[in-house]
């Protein structure tokens, strides 16, 4: 048995980020992680910022997208377009090496190949030797093993996505394409991100849903000429339990749904959460990280929760119309000028400075049936 101040179950970004952060405090930190050498399962986009706050070296960087081009379901097509790089495409299996690299060299011991198979609230059992941590942190993902040894709820919603590697040449070179299309992606959308060699196609549903299918058929429709390299799979958490933390045990990343509604982003949201922990840990302030990390991501979730809620609500008419308005040069300079994806709420803020967008603004509103229908969603 091995006494260690912090065990961490799952060597994904957000386990390897909460290891190296901890270890750099001075913790004694064991990482375990099952399945090192996993497929790609991330479409890897991330903001710019993002991979400042989170030391993500330039040599992970495959793709710079300057934009995107979004396709509502009634063929209707926004093509925006900025004059500088607005998000970047990641290595994301060279990543996940990276992180636990980093781990490692910040003095955690990363155990790889070896998986956590339970805990009885003193011990962790694992496939090589027992643990006996101070405190236990579930990184492990969505399904989160962890969450359910501590009594922890699990995430409100689970999506799945599917998503393709293919060779194909990218229609619209350094941007990445997002199909809203209610009969191709049920409960979320689809996407085309080009990496620089290949073009990662994927598409998200409810859960239950025919996700691989839906694949199939949007490689049909949209890349017929494309040749499959290989296919996987994943979760994807919406909704963060109303408690991530107990005394001596820690969820972050997927676990705790720290992701983004209305992209399934994780990395950034996953990974800040994560820094935060490990060095709550290292401080001895960990009782704090349940109200701080809600404090920095709370409102954003929620405010995305509720816009979800509110797309879900739309018929693919309206889809394609909001599409259309997508066309309309001030608003598409607007949102690539003050847009933010990783804090959509701001756009709310960015609006109320931008009085030349109020009339276009209520015209769609009175269109899709006027603020009733989505006061709501604003509760
Ligand atoms: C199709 C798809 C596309 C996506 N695209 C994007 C994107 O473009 N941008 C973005 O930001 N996010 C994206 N995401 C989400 C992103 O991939 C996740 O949010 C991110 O991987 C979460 O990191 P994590 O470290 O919390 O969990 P994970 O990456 O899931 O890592 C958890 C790790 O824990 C390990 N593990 C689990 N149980 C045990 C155990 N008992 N013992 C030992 N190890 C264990 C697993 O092997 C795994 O490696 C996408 C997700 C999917 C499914």
């Amino acid at each position: 048995m091995l006494r260690v101040d912090v065990a961490v179950v799952g060597g994904g970004p957000a386990g390897s980020i909460v290891a190296r952060e901890a270890a750099r405090g001075g913790l004694k930190v064991v990482l375990l992680e099952r399945a090192p050498n996993a497929p790609l399962r991330c479409a890897g986009v991330i903001s710019l910022r993002a991979r400042e706050e989170l030391g993500i070296p330039e040599e992970l960087v495959l793709q710079r997208l300057v934009g995107v081009v979004v396709h509502g379901p009634q063929g209707t097509r926004a093509v925006l377009t900025a004059d500088s790089p607005k998000a970047l495409v990641l290595d994301r299996v060279g990543l996940d090496r990276y992180l636990r690299n980093e781990a490692r060299e910040a003095g955690a011991a990363v155990w790889e190949g070896i998986s956590a198979d339970g805990w009885d609230h003193s011990l962790l059992i694992t496939s090589r030797e027992k643990l006996a941590p101070e405190f236990l942190v579930g990184a492990d993902g969505a399904l989160s093993g962890v969450a359910r040894w501590a009594g922890l709820a699990p995430p409100g919603e689970l999506l799945v996505g599917y998503q393709a590697e293919v060779e194909a040449e990218p229609r619209y070179p350094g941007h990445a394409e997002i199909f809203l299309d209610p009969a191709i992606a049920p409960g979320f959308f689809a996407w085309a991100v080009p990496t620089g060699e290949l073009l990662r196609v994927g598409v998200v549903t409810h859960r239950g849903g025919k996700g691989y299918e839906h694949l199939k058929s949007l490689l049909l429709r949209e890349f017929p000429e494309s040749r499959v390299v290989r296919i996987s799979g994943g979760l994807i958490p919406l909704g963060p339990p109303p408690s991530t933390a107990t005394e001596r045990v820690f969820l972050v990343g997927d676990a705790a749904a720290q992701t983004k509604p209305l992209t399934g982003g994780g990395l950034y949201y996953g990974g800040l959460a994560a820094k935060l922990l490990g060095r709550l840990l290292s401080e001895g302030r960990q009782a704090e990280y349940e109200r701080a990390w809600r404090g920095e991501l709370g409102r954003e979730i929620e405010f995305a929760l509720r816009a979800r809620r509110a797309y879900l609500d739309l018929s693919p008419a309206e889809l394609d119309y909001l599409v259309s308005l997508l066309r309309v040069p001030e608003l598409g300079k607007f949102l690539l000028t003050r847009g933010d994806m990783d804090r959509p709420s701001r756009i709310l803020v960015e609006l109320r400075r931008a009085p030349h967008l109020w009339p276009l603004g209520l015209r769609a509103l009175k269109t899709l049936g006027g603020f009733s229908r989505f006061a709501q969603f604003l509760q």
